[in-house]
């Protein structure tokens, strides 16, 4: 009689356990300023989280189920949090909310212009929830710390590319492309678009899809033109090589601070950030640098980063 009570008392014990580790688990992951909703957890590759109403009451043999996720729950937090620790982050990057079942749908920025049927040129992505994207430009500075970085953290980022400075060592970029970044089009070599005759844009823009194609096996759908300038040509030129949008920027993140295109000098749902392949040599720090300082400011905002490839 002693010994079944014992171990009657043992099992509450436990289902006690896995309770507080559940609630605790589930309050960090709602006020880390992720997006709600049940499908909402930290993981990728996740389990749904167990439906409300089900976390007071289990199921006879449930326990094993119910420690498992809570276990792999607990699991990725702490390895977030030992990368984040690792590589300098004073909080480890808020988790983005699956990708959406159906892509928005883009239109050309007010103000921007574009035309019909030519692709749209934006700077935010129409989103609610709060999630930001980051563009990586240029290629100059080829760091293994940030590929290393960036997939211990989980970080999505995506990179426009220009050949001029990719052809230096086309194999760093096909480790990032290893390790699920796309790359898209930033021209063959880097000009200013709007002093060009379509003709020599459309060599540009097309150079650099038969780069792409060619190096790593895919032509972007995506191309941003260098220094954000283009005119009537570029979108036409663009539009002939099999590009369907052109994202800009909302803000630029640098290793020592962000600048701002809008008027708050904020964060917003769906703004793509800006910043670029660059070591010591162009700017104060480091490509680990930067992104310790972009992240300070996403996470602070309550934003996660997610992959914009997901949302066009
Ligand atoms: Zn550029």
């Amino acid at each position: 009689m002693q010994l079944v009570r014992q171990k009657e008392e043992t099992r509450r014990k436990s289902r006690r356990q896995v309770r507080m580790v559940l609630a605790v688990l589930l309050a960090s992951a709602v006020g880390s300023g992720c997006a709600g909703g049940p499908a909402d957890t930290p993981e990728q590759g996740r389990q749904p989280a167990p439906a409300a109403g089900q976390q007071q009451e289990y199921r006879p043999g449930a326990d094993q189920d119910l420690a498992g996720y809570a276990e792999r729950l607990r699991r990725a937090q702490a390895l977030r949090a030992a990368a984040a620790k690792k590589w300098g982050l004073a909080r480890p990057p808020l988790a983005a909310p699956p990708p959406p079942a159906v892509k928005p749908k883009i239109t050309t920025r007010k103000g921007f212009s574009a035309g019909p049927g030519l692709p749209p040129v934006f700077t935010t992505v129409p989103v609610k929830e709060r999630v930001v994207f980051l563009t990586m430009d240029d290629g100059a500075e080829k760091d293994p710390e940030l590929l290393r970085m960036m997939t211990e953290l989980g970080i999505p980022y995506s990179a426009f590319l220009s050949d001029y400075l990719v052809r230096e060592n086309y194999g760093y970029f096909e480790r990032m492309q290893g390790r699920g970044v796309a790359l898209h089009n930033h021209t063959l070599n880097h000009r200013y678009m709007p002093g060009l005759s379509y003709k020599q844009q459309r060599r540009e823009i097309c150079g650099m899809q038969d780069v792409i194609e060619q190096r790593y096996g895919k032509r972007p759908r995506l191309f941003r033109p260098p220094y954000g300038n283009y005119n009537a040509d570029t979108l036409r030129a663009a539009r002939s090589c099999g590009i369907e949008a052109v994202p800009l920027w909302a803000a630029e993140a640098f290793p020592d601070r962000m600048e701002w295109r809008e008027w708050d000098r904020d964060l917003h749902p769906g703004d793509i950030i800006l910043t670029h392949f660059r070591g010591k040599e162009d700017w104060k720090g480091t490509m680990p640098d930067m992104i310790r300082r972009v992240m300070k400011t996403v996470t602070a905002k309550g934003y996660a980063v997610a992959r914009l490839e997901d949302y066009l």
